[in-house]
């Protein structure tokens, strides 16, 4: 385990509709699309998770968080990401980046933001010491990015584009979340905009992780299909990945050498043999995998004395059982209780 995920809150100010699909043009385009799911399976009904957002209380604070991450790198973790929810949404989230640069064997420091709310704290998050950004982008398109997030937040995203190149932080990446008949043709306008800024673009398959359970296998755009898509309009150079085995995504570089596409499958060609991460969610619990059932709670041992020999053991015991592979598209799959927005994604 190198890599640790750190969700910082729960809560978002964006309803993406493969996160939380709470709007109504949400709740349209999956009953036009269940419409169709429910003639080929009679009875099957979408069951929305409950999601209220966690009490305060319940919450990790700082230094709560700052402790985990400082045995999880004494046990080998390299690599820590913030995110959430929508991590900036957290006051004061510039102090906890700052005393996480701080810990020594923290090599890489980065974050996974939609961006709106980028803008005013990216010079202090810089100077905090984060090293990478991450935004979410799915859409160029000002109506359809609404559509896809719920908010009309496409002007947002690109000036904290800029902003985060202008403050040198490096590579800035864009994650596009594909769905079909949603966003999928927007995936050449997306490479022309990835080679156009110099950005590195990944197109990730959708997860059966939304809030309101209407994940549907037709509605996933397959990596392979992706890089078919890719291959005919663009040139494409890969980029070797040999020297981090645990790389989910397979990349290349855009001819013109400026950006690189990158394609994340998890559920069309799982990687789950190499993964090495780890998350924490924003109220404590330790999750192994994106799609564990359980989750192991760290907070009676944050906050009932236990020491930090004690949180070791825990981390690695629970490595020691973390899941051979998650079970999508297997007759016994179960989606787990919480959504990507709960887990931190
Ligand atoms: N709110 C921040 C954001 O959107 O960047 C950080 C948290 S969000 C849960 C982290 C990433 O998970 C985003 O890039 C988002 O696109 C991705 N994501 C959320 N739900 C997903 C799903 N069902 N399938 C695939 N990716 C998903
Ligand atoms: Fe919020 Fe990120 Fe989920 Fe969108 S993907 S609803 S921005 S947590």
């Amino acid at each position: 385990m190198r890599d640790l995920r750190v969700s910082v809150t729960d809560r978002c100010n964006f309803r993406c509709l493969y996160c939380l699909p709470e709007t109504e043009e949400a709740a349209d385009f999956y009953r036009t699309r269940l419409d169709g799911l429910r003639q080929a399976l009679p009875g099957a009904r979408p069951t929305p998770i409950h999601r209220e957002w966690k009490p305060r209380a319940e919450i990790l604070r700082f230094e709560e968080i700052t402790r985990v991450v400082r045995v999880a790198v004494g046990l080998g973790i390299e690599k820590v990401r913030i995110t959430g929810g929508e991590p900036l949404l957290r006051q004061g989230v510039e102090r906890l980046v700052a005393e996480i640069a701080g810990i020594p064997g923290v090599r890489d420091l980065a974050m996974t933001t939609n961006g709106a709310l980028f803008g005013p704290v990216a010079a202090s998050l810089r100077q905090a010491g984060l090293q990478r950004v991450s935004f979410s982008m799915d859409s160029l398109d000002r109506d359809n990015f609404r559509r896809m997030t719920g908010r009309d937040g496409l002007g947002g995203v690109l000036e904290g584009l800029r902003l985060a190149r202008q403050l040198g932080f490096h590579p800035v990446k864009v994650n596009a979340v594909v769905i079909r008949g949603m966003n999928d043709h927007e995936i050449p306008d997306l490479v022309r905009f990835a080679a156009a800024e110099d950005l590195s673009l990944r197109f990730i398959e959708f997860m059966p992780l939304d809030s309101s359970r209407a994940w549907q296998k037709d509605l996933v755009v397959p990596g392979r299909e992706i890089l078919e898509r890719l291959r005919a309009g663009f040139e494409l150079t890969p980029v070797d990945a040999s020297a981090n085995p645990s790389e989910t995504a397979r990349r290349w570089r855009l001819g013109g050498g400026r950006g690189e596409v990158g394609i994340i499958a998890p559920v069309s060609e799982p990687f789950c043999g190499h993964c090495n991460r780890l998350r924490l969610t924003a109220d404590g619990k330790l999750r192994t995998c994106l799609f564990s059932l359980d989750e192991h709670d760290l907070r009676p041992l944050l906050r009932g004395g236990g020491s930090d020999a004690d949180l070791a053991a825990l981390l690695q015991d629970r490595v020691r059982h973390k899941e051979a592979g998650h079970r999508i598209g297997q007759a016994d799959f179960v989606q787990p209780q919480r959504s990507m927005s709960c887990i931190g994604g």
